[in-house]
């Protein structure tokens, strides 16, 4: 490839863009946008972590943020004390990470920390209109059509970082939205793909974590071996673009090269393919609509052997259909359902719960919770609330 393609006249992006903020920038999608900032030389103003400090203190060394957030007050005392030869301000707190969302001059806030705790500053930042780089599938599984109304009312855009609707994303680019037929999810199996229900019933959280194709965080690697990470996938997608959940399908696709598909009126097909590497949805999510060189490697066609594609194993994996029922139903179900995962798969992790332990403490949850029909947003904290509490409490008593 020896000649350059012609410049299409997409516009760089514009200066406040080229500097972001960070939510969770020690996890596994906050380290690799760092990388990507760093590759694009993209500017970090402000960074966050919930527990790991020391790693935080040498993110706020070498990338010199003007503003880092910390969850709990005595580590933000001492992170403090650390870079007390930096010009940086340490916010702890929930509120700390809504300033760090605001930070002054970010023009793409990158949400990547683990679970609701995402909402609050997400929300705060579209009410000022900055570019979403959305990692957090939480705050529209939880609050979607309220943070949807209010990116529209603030005009900021919400660019989707899960490799899935990053490829939803890129294949709906001068696309009518009317067009579309359907979306089709892929999904690799995860780690027990093949394993049937007898088998699954003892799995231990070391098995789970070990997902074939995908470093993740220990949330979503566990989602991914229920598979409730793909139900909660078809309701981020279904508020992001606007498709009811009945026409988002999912397919088991062992090979994670297709990101996922649009199928379209006609019945023609749009695929996006790449080596799974997280840091290519990252940089897509903030150079949007430009694209530029990436560290992800090039996939090598000839050099794959075939593409697979299978129907899920619904009954070894009953959380898919627990979350697709779920997206049907307006108003907090879809709260109650998220956080009850949460609180489920953190009791798990625990060892306090089987792998099917968090299935059953879904679907107790929603039975015992009364959802209510059109929340506001104290509704939804709320709800979220009882659901985790209702989980522990569960879990206590058996
Ligand atoms: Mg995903």
């Amino acid at each position: 490839m020896a000649y350059k393609t012609p410049d299409y006249g997409f516009p760089i992006p514009d200066t406040p863009r080229r500097v972001i903020s960070i939510l969770g920038s020690t996890g596994s999608i906050g380290r690799q946008t760092l990388e990507v900032a760093k590759n694009l030389g993209i500017r970090v103003c402000a960074l966050s972590a919930n527990t790991n400090i020391r790693l935080l203190e040498n993110q706020i060394r070498e990338y010199k943020p003007s503003i880092a957030a910390v969850i709990d007050d005595d580590d933000a005392r001492d992170l403090k004390e650390r870079v007390r030869d930096l010009d940086v301000d340490i916010v702890p707190g929930p509120e700390g990470l809504i300033e760090a969302a605001c930070a002054d001059g970010a023009g793409i806030v990158v949400t990547a920390v683990a679970g609701t705790s995402g909402l609050l500053p997400t929300l705060a930042a579209i009410r000022l209109g900055r570019r979403i780089a959305l990692a957090n599938k939480e705050t529209l599984v939880c609050a979607g059509e309220l943070v949807m109304k209010s990116a529209s009312e603030h005009g900021a855009r919400i660019i989707p970082v899960d490799s899935e609707h990053s490829a939803v994303f890129q294949c709906l680019r001068n696309e009518k939205p009317e067009s579309i037929k359907k979306l089709i999810l892929t999904a690799s199996g995860g780690p027990f793909r093949g394993m049937k229900r007898e088998e699954l019933a003892h799995v231990t959280p070391e098995m789970a974590l070990r997902h074939p194709n995908w470093v993740m965080g220990k949330k979503v690697t566990v989602d991914s071996a229920t598979m409730m990470n793909k139900g909660l996938e078809i309701i981020e997608a279904a508020h992001l673009f606007q498709v009811d959940p009945e026409r988002i399908n999912v397919v088991i696709h062992p090979e994670s090269i297709i990101h996922s598909m649009v199928e379209f009126d006609d019945n023609s097909i749009k695929a996006q393919l790449s080596t799974p590497d997280m840091r290519l949805p990252i940089q897509y999510a903030l150079t949007y609509p430009n694209r530029m060189e990436s560290l992800a490697s090039e996939l090598d066609l000839t050099l794959l052997k075939s593409l697979t594609f299978l129907d899920p194993d619904r009954e070894a994996f009953p959380c898919l259909d627990l979350a697709i029922k779920t997206a049907s139903i307006r108003g907090t179900a879809c709260a109650i359902m998220n956080a009850a995962n949460e609180a489920a798969v953190e009791l798990f992790l625990r060892g306090d719960l089987s792998f099917y332990g968090i299935f059953e403490a879904v679907s107790a949850a929603l039975d015992n919770i009364a959802h209510i029909e059109n929340p506001i947003l104290e509704d939804i904290l709320s709800a979220d609330e009882r659901a985790k509490l209702f989980v522990y409490e569960r879990s206590r008593d058996n």
